[in-house]
């Protein structure tokens, strides 16, 4: 299997499609230390090649960002690939984004994924140090508010400390943008999944949430649970049920921005505010459920996207 280098971009959200991608770091330290979340397979072979976690070396992300600086690159929005650039210590980071602030003429917007447990490791004067130096928005993996389902998947972090690191990002300037995935706890832990998720989401209030539907691909080691039938992927009817119940038990406190921005999903509804239009949300959500044609699909499965 080939073995790819930082520099090469496996994966970016699908929100930043037109935006300049510069690789800051390559594969994903979890996956390196531990193989990583049960349910991923993104680093793992299937988009052309294994991709360990390692930094690029500055220069040479200095270099990438000259090169699009000379090119007259103008109001672009530009997204730090990899798949945990708050990894690298916050001095390395801040360079970067200075820099492309320096270099690239009318950036609107600087982003990166972020894992929970990179955010914990950092102080909040270390936050507020790459806020200030640009740093407008992180997309974090949640994936799931509840315990069972986040140990079952080794997801590394329990919603205690996603709690904490989702405040943490929030306090410091940065916006918070957080993925959940449905049908994460599979039939047996549906109800587990949407409840705790709609609490998670009820303490943090982030900027904007954002779900995916679970995708089990071969190369996971959940794959291999669906194939001995110990694990048992949502219909799209029942993880259009799970959606709407993370929604309608939301807090009342709740403001944030919510989207079905992903290929995976079954629906596309989506917020500016879901405390003003969960009504209408929750509506929409009903006439999918009851939607004859949804409640007779099965499963799409992607196996690449
Ligand atoms: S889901 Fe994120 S943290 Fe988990 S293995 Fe994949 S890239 Fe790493």
């Amino acid at each position: 299997m080939k073995i790819l280098p930082p520099e090469v971009i496996v994966i970016r959200p699908p929100v930043e499609a037109y935006s300049l991608l510069i690789a800051v770091t390559g594969g994903c330290s979890w996956n390196s230390q531990t193989g990583g979340c049960k349910f991923c397979g993104t680093y793992k072979g299937i988009y052309g090649g294994i991709q360990p976690y390692a930094i690029r070396p500055l220069e040479d992300v200095l270099q990438n960002i000259d090169k699009y600086g000379k090119l007259h690159y103008d109001g672009f929005p530009v997204f730090l690939a990899g798949g945990n650039p708050t990894s690298l210590p916050t001095e390395h980071l801040a360079t970067i984004i200075k820099y492309i602030r320096e270099r690239i003429k009318n950036v609107p917007r600087v982003s990166c994924y972020a894992r929970g447990l990179d955010i914990l490791r950092k102080s909040d004067e270390e936050l507020k140090i790459l806020s200030e130096a640009g740093l407008d928005i992180v997309y974090m993996g949640l994936e799931s508010g509840s315990d069972i389902i986040l140990r079952m998947m080794r997801k590394g972090i329990n919603s205690k400390g996603f709690i904490k690191a989702g405040k943490k990002v929030m306090k410091s300037g940065i916006k918070l943008s957080l993925y959940v995935i449905l049908g994460l706890g599979g039939y047996k832990y549906t109800e587990e999944h949407a409840i705790e998720t709609a609490r998670v989401l009820t303490e943090i209030n982030p900027t904007i949430f954002r779900f995916r539907t679970l995708n089990v691909l071969p190369n996971t080691e959940l794959y291999k649970e669906v194939q001995e039938g110990k694990f048992k992927i949502l219909k799209p009817v029942d993880a259009l049920k799970e959606e709407y119940k993370v929604v309608d038990n939301l807090g009342p406190n709740v403001t944030s921005a919510f989207r079905n921005d992903h290929i995976s999903n079954y629906c596309d509804v989506e917020s500016e505010n879901i405390k003003e239009d969960r009504e209408v949300v929750l509506k929409i959500l009903d006439s999918f459920i009851n939607d004859p044609r949804i409640k007779n699909m099965e499963p799409k499965n992607l196996i690449y996207m």
